[in-house]
């Protein structure tokens, strides 16, 4: 195995010329990385959530770079050549968008929002709109027009599925990729690590959001969100 690339959560390996191992990690960051901790067994559930979410997303006709899951942390996926791209699909306010535009959290908005982030360590991943993503080159008009339909269809797809499990799917984010044959597929991750998830009943908080504003054991969250969808 070839190591590729290690960031904040993952380690990326190459198998073969067209796939690569995911290794799940136990780190957590938030705020630029500027909040760090380990939470051992953080991977496996990560692992375990992403894979059960892909699947359900491949057998409803969303592509996506999962083959399977191989281990309690590792994931084998096809190779992808990753956009700069943070797409986030909202359904309630919480997290940047309340700060940014002075929101209550905990609003359900009338229909969901796209937006565009640019993934960049160094520029602290900015707000973008279509124009910046085209005059950066992310990707052309019509794979950012698609990565905005596919991220709304996945938004239909979880929304129903957290809340048949008791689950309030408030907001996520997804990354996209070309895979070798040319075909946009949803790449990286999604897990409570990417999703903001509550309680439908208690309102609880089961995401990350426990790290960020120290709400509780992350753990317990993790599980909580693995127990119900399982
Ligand atoms: N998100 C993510 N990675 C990022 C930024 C955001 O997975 O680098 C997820 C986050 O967990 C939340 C959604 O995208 O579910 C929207 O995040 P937001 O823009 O509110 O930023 P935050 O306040 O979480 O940093």
């Amino acid at each position: 195995m070839e190591f590729l690339y290690e960031g904040k959560a993952k380690i990326v390996y190459k198998v073969e010329e067209d796939k690569c191992l995911i290794y799940f990690k136990d780190t957590a960051t938030a705020f630029d990385a500027t909040k760090k901790a380990i939470y051992e067994g953080k991977g496996v559930f990560n692992n375990t959530i992403s894979s059960i979410i892909f699947q359900l997303l491949e057998e409803r006709g969303i592509k996506t770079h999962f083959i399977k899951k191989v281990s309690d942390r590792e994931m084998l996926v096809w190779r992808a050549k990753r956009l700069d791209l943070e797409v986030v699909v909202r359904n309630i306010t919480a997290g940047s968008l309340c700060k940014r535009l002075g929101l209550r959290e905990g609003e359900r908005l009338k229909k969901p929002l796209v937006e565009f982030f640019y993934k960049k360590d160094e520029l602290h991943d900015p707000l973008i709109c279509t124009e910046h993503a085209l005059l950066l080159g992310i990707a052309d008009r019509k794979t950012l027009l698609e990565t905005k339909r596919i991220a709304k269809k996945v938004n239909s797809i979880l929304k129903r599925f957290f809340k048949d499990h008791g689950l309030l799917l408030v907001d996520f984010k997804l990354e996209f990729g070309i895979l070798p044959d040319g075909r946009l597929a949803v790449i990286d991750e999604i897990s409570p690590d990417t999703c903001r998830l509550w309680d439908i009943k208690t309102g609880e908080k089961l995401d990350k959001d426990r790290f960020r504003f120290d709400l509780g054991d992350l753990l317990e969250g993790y599980k909580k969100v693995l127990r119900k969808i399982q």
